[in-house]
């Protein structure tokens, strides 16, 4: 991956955008989303392919790869994205009947696109566990 403003800036390690990454065009608005929810850090969009009646993205603006780079880098950005997940739910009317917050990581988890997102799932019943 090529990154457009330098990997360590800030030695933070991958706080920018890479040129190649699909969420990364998202953000930039280079590629269409869905865009349901919005802050200075944070992005939720609509999942192209829903596995439940609701079924969102919750992301950071910054690219890391996954879970582990953004925990490890910055522990406030990815609270941001729980209290994303958490706004969404509400705003979708799922928070009463439950809902689920998912970060597949690396491939044995599902893992396809290296932008750390949460899914957020809801408005149908959650079987556990998953397959
Ligand atoms: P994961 O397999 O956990 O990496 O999840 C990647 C998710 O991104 C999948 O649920 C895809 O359906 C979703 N996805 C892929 N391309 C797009 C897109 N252009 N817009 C919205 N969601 C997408
Ligand atoms: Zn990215």
């Amino acid at each position: 991956m090529v990154a457009e403003c330098g990997e360590s800036s800030g030695g933070q390690g991958y706080d920018c955008a890479v040129a190649d990454c699909l969420f990364c065009k998202i953000v930039a608005g280079d590629i269409p989303a869905e865009r349901v929810a919005e802050s200075s850090r944070t992005l939720a969009f609509r999942d192209i392919n829903p596995q439940a009646p609701t079924h969102v993205l919750v992301i950071p603006k910054d690219h890391y790869p996954d879970l582990a780079s953004l925990a490890s880098s910055d522990a406030d950005l990815l609270a941001e994205v729980a209290v994303q997940a958490q706004q969404v739910a509400d705003a979708e009317r799922i928070s009463a009947g439950g809902y689920r917050v998912v970060f597949n990581t690396g491939a044995e988890a599902g893992q396809t696109v290296l932008h750390v997102h949460a899914h957020l799932l809801g408005g149908r019943r959650m079987a556990w566990p998953p397959g």
